[in-house]
This record gives C-alpha cells, sequence and structure tokens, in this order.
C-alpha cells in the first residue's frame, strides 16, 4: 500500500510516499515559500533529486503540485495508488486521545484548539484541507504530536495553578514530539526485548524535548503547554521563573508578548551564546575555548540531567535512556556530557560506540542502564497510525 506522510507548516509543505506495511520510502519532497512567486519544490526518489521554482499561491497548489510531480517523473502512474495520507498535527489538545479518521467534524475540532496552537494547527488544517479537495476519495487520518502523552496522571499533567484555568481554558502540560517518542520507545523495547521496559527518550533537535516512556506508555514529558517548557534547545528558553517575562517587560518598555517571542525565537543555544542555535557551532566553539558557548551547553545538558534523575524517581527505576533527532544521533560529545552527569544511575558509556551514529547500543555491557541511539522515523510512525484505520 501506498501512504503519503505529510507535514505542513505556514509556509512549507513536506512529505514522503511510503510502501507499507514493508515501510520503505519510495519518495520524498518539500515546497517551500509557500505565498511567494519563488517557491521551490523539490522532489527526492532513486538517488536523483529533481528542483524547480514557481510562484505557489498557497498550500491547495502545493498540494497540487506534489502530487503532479508524483505522477511526472512516474513514481506513480495514477492517483488510484495512493491508499491513505496521513497528516501530522500539532496539538490533539484533550480532544484527540488517539490519531482520528478526518471529516468535517475532525477538522472542526482541529480548528477549535487553533489557541491552543495558534502556529502550527491552522497550517496543518490548510494542509489537510487542500489534500481532501486533490484526492476527495482517500482515507486521511490525523496523527497529533499530543497523543502519545495522554496517558499522563493529573500529577504529571496539571500545573499548580487556579484549577479554573485548567477547566476554562485547558491550561494544563500536553507534551510534543509524540510520534518520535512512539517510535523510540517502542524501537527500544524491540532491541530490549521487554515490553514492559522503562525508558527515557531524549528527543534532541533544534527542538528539544524528553519523555519518561514506563511499558509502552508516556507518563511524563518536559514540553508543556507549548513546546517552550522544558530543557533550553536552538532558540527557546526551556524553563525559567515566569516574572522574567514581567521584568523585561518593565524594564525595556515593551508588552510581555514581545519578551515571550524572546524566549521562544532568542534564548536557548543562541541567547546564551550570542551567535548560533546550531549545536555543531556550540560544541565547535566550545572545545576551541568559547566561554558563553561552553554555558550554553553546559546548561543544556544539566538540565537534561535533572530530567533524567526525576524521571528515574518517578519510573521507580530504568532500563534505558534513548538518544534520537539531529543532535542526539549525530552528536556524540552531547551523547557523552548527558551520560557522564547522569552516571550515579549506573550508564556506563562504551565510547568507541559512542564515537559511531546509526541505531546501536553505545553502553558497556557492564552497564545497568543501557544507552542507546536510536535515528527517529516520524513519517513512518503517521504512515503505520494511517495503516491502523485501512
Ligand atoms: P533536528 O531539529 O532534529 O533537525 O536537529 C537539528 C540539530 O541537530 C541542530 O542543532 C544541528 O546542529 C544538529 N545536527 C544535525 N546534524 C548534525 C551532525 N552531523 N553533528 C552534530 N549535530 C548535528
Amino acid at each position: 500500500m501506498k501512504i503519503i506522510a505529510v507535514n505542513a507548516g505556514s509556509s512549507s509543505l513536506k512529505f514522503q510516499l511510503l510502501d507499507m506495511p514493508e515501510e520503505r520510502l519510495i519518495a520524498q519532497g518539500l515546497v517551500e515559500r509557500i505565498g511567494f512567486d519563488e517557491a521551490v519544490f523539490t522532489i527526492k526518489f532513486n538517488g536523483d533529486k529533481i528542483s524547480s521554482t514557481q510562484p505557489v499561491r498557497n498550500h491547495k497548489k502545493a498540494v497540487e503540485l506534489v502530487v503532479e510531480g508524483l505522477i511526472k517523473q512516474g513514481i506513480i502512474s495514477t492517483l488510484e495508488e495512493i491508499d491513505g495520507v496521513g497528516h501530522r498535527v500539532v496539538q490533539g489538545g484533550e480532544l484527540f486521545k488517539d490519531s482520528a479518521l478526518i471529516d468535517d467534524e475532525v477538522i472542526e475540532k482541529i480548528a477549535s484548539l487553533n489557541d491552543l496552537a495558534p502556529l502550527h494547527n491552522p497550517a496543518n488544517i490548510t494542509g489537510i484541507v487542500a489534500f481532501r479537495k486533490a484526492l476527495p476519495d482517500v482515507p486521511q487520518v490525523a496523527v497529533f504530536d499530543t497523543t502519545f502523552h495522554q496517558t499522563m496522571k493529573e500529577e504529571a499533567f496539571l500545573y499548580s495553578t487556579p484549577y479554573e484555568w485548567y477547566e476554562k481554558y485547558g491550561v494544563r502540560k500536553y507534551g510534543f514530539h509524540g510520534t518520535s517518542h512512539q517510535y523510540v520507545s517502542e524501537r527500544a523495547a524491540v532491541l530490549l526485548d521487554n515490553p514492559k521496559a522503562k525508558v527515557i527518550v531524549c528527543h534532541l533537535g533544534n527542538g528539544v524535548s524528553l519523555c519518561a516512556v514506563d511499558g509502552g506508555k508516556s507518563v511524563d514529558t518536559s514540553m508543556g503547554l507549548t513546546p517552550l517548557e522544558g530543557i533550553p534547545m536552538g532558540t527557546r528558553s526551556g524553563n525559567v521563573d515566569p516574572s522574567v517575562l514581567a521584568l523585561v517587560a518593565k524594564k525595556e518598555n515593551r508588552t510581555m508578548h514581545e519578551v515571550l517571542e524572546d524566549l521562544n525565537k532568542r534564548s536557548g543555544y543562541l541567547g546564551v551564546s550570542g551567535f548560533s542555535n546550531d549545536s555543531r557551532d556550540i560544541v565547535n566553539a566550545m572545545n576551541e575555548g568559547g566561554e558563553r558557548a561552553g554555558f550554553a551547553h553546559r546548561i543544556q545538558v544539566k538540565r537534561i540531567a535533572d530530567y533524567i534523575g526525576s524521571y528515574y524517581v518517578y519510573m521507580g527505576g530504568l532500563d534505558a535512556i534513548c538518544f534520537t533527532a539531529g543532535i542526539g544521533e549525530n552528536a556524540p560529545q552531547v551523547r557523552e556530557s548527558i551520560l557522564e552527569a547522569v552516571k550515579v544511575l549506573g550508564v556506563r558509556i562504551d565510547h568507541e560506540a559512542n564515537a559511531k551514529n546509526g541505531e546501536h547500543v553505545i553502553s558497556t555491557k557492564d552497564s545497568t542502564v543501557k544507552a542507546i541511539v536510536i535515528p527517529t522515523n516520524e513519517e513512518v510512525m503517521i504512515a503505520r497510525e494511517v495503516m491502523r484505520f485501512e
């Protein structure tokens, strides 16, 4: 069966065409700069990469380009070959405890959550609407970043704020990167040969979140109402005392909303180092003696270690720490710093193994807690979800 996994942003649309259940990647691509005259459409298949530049006014046009491109390049011969489409949707709130077969009602429900994800959900809906127009007879499934975390208990997801905020506005922790945490933790359970395994998934990319998974269920995660909470990231601060907002707004005569933008876009690696949001730049500068790059790295490592310690206690033990996403999969020095910081838990790093990338164990044989690198695959997870509805 051929399934398309879609990730629609406000000005971009990424897709993969997968052969299921074999999970074989047939083609992938993206349309960038949607809404502009010089939008770029790129498609990769069979080792070829083809790019073209043209005006793409909206997502409908972007989807037409993708669908026509698949036929024009001979990747599929007719639209009937597409058996399903899976859409990444960032915020499912408490309305979606599972992925959902899309109909008008599901789209309305997703739109009712726009206040909780004002940048993401409207863009996701635009992608859904455009694909439904292009492929009206093909089942389409919404796969949410939040549903994997819907198994958290109240003590993990409620904030200690006036309870009416939760009842009236949905103020609580939702967590994100759910498809990635699910994919990696399921793979870890297979590698450990233990479906009841207690694992902590460290999704370390430009966005960073940790997830405590006990027997296949998310019991806690570091992101919150929005992806700002938790660990410092490429440009996000992670946790700060909310009073920072009022203080800086007063000192700089700005609104709290403007200062919040700084916490989202000008903090983390970028804010502390003063020059880059990219982990490679931070590690290189630190190795050459850059003091602030060193701070940026060490603040992040300490915060990750804090979360790992707390999840260890909350789960009452730990079988494995898993690393995934851009940094987790590719930055041995960051992995080493984190594992050194939590070695009291019984994890012993195998330095030779850690120097390599790709899926493999990076702890020694006598390590009581295993450390494993597991490349994430959110598109495969989305396609697997679509298959459940076929
Ligand atoms: P992601 O959001 O998962 O694409 O991850 C982006 C982050 O991964 C950036 O901070 C990159 O610096 C980092 N990253 C990507 N590739 C590498 C690499 N080969 N070595 C070290 N870091 C990398």
